[in-house]
């Protein structure tokens, strides 16, 4: 579903040449589950920008599918990523001015046309995340929890291939945060969507298939549910 082929990524700051991402190989597979993990600063965020299409590598290919973004031009590349792509982050990014309906109907109109079933995909999609009865209210009304469930169901309206998460959970106490993870869990399950997912919590990561550890610029290591290992590598974070 998405390889990540040798990536450097810098960006310059005046005469300054910051490295972060220093040759990463990746790939994730149909309807995984993967989390990743890493210091502040590692280039988590960056890396996720780059397979969301956001973002271009310096060097290097990120291909969704058979695409590789870099082949792309801009034009193309925002097709793949409207299309394909769903987006959360900790900060939710909701639009206050829209109610949670229009937030969530965003991405079926990003293309400028009508969706036939646009009505019928959001009422379903509402019950799904459970935000009955706060269809016409401004998001800036709900709770931090209420709100990344706006988020997941805008991320999900459009029924995208993958779905990248930026620290999901990182504004939420544990309980909102188990039931937010949950819902990611349910639809990773249900619709076969890959889900990347950016955490500082071990708790949120294991709910992945897969666990892959981010450290100045490469990864350092990857841990899967089958590994002998994965157990104890859980453990020796909450040691
Ligand atoms: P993480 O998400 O792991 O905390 P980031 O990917 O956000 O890390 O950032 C990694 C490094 O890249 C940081 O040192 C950050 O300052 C730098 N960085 C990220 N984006 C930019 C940018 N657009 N311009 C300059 N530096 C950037
Ligand atoms: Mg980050």
């Amino acid at each position: 579903m998405i390889t990540v082929d040798n990536v450097f990524k810098h960006f310059e700051q005046g005469d300054m040449k910051i490295e972060v991402l220093k040759g990463v190989n990746l790939s994730i597979k149909k309807g995984e589950f993967v989390a990743i993990m890493g210091p502040s600063g590692s280039g988590k965020s960056t890396l996720l920008q780059l397979l969301g299409g956001l973002d271009t590598p310096s060097s290097g290919h990120v291909r969704i599918q058979e695409n590789s973004f870099s082949d792309l031009n801009e034009k193309k590349r925002t097709i793949v990523r409207r299309k394909d792509i769903g987006f959360i982050f900790q900060n939710y990014q909701l639009l206050s001015t829209l109610t949670v309906e229009e937030n969530i109907a965003f991405p079926l109109h990003a293309d400028g046309r009508k969706d036939k079933d646009g009505e019928e995909k959001i009422r379903s999609i509402i019950n799904e995340v459970g935000l009955e009865g706060l269809e016409k209210k401004s998001p800036n009304l709900l709770s931090g929890g209420q709100q990344q469930r706006v988020s997941i169901a805008r991320g999900l309206i459009h029924e995208p291939k993958i779905l990248l998460a930026d620290e999901p959970t990182g504004n939420l106490d544990r309980k909102r945060a188990e039931e937010i993870l949950e819902l990611l869990a349910k639809f990773n399950k249900e619709r076969k969507q890959s889900i990347i997912m950016v955490t500082h919590d071990i708790f949120a990561a294991g709910y992945a298939d897969k666990i892959i550890l981010f450290k100045d610029g490469v990864i350092d290591k990857e841990v899967t549910r089958e590994d002998q290992d994965y157990a104890e590598y859980l453990a020796s974070f909450l040691a």
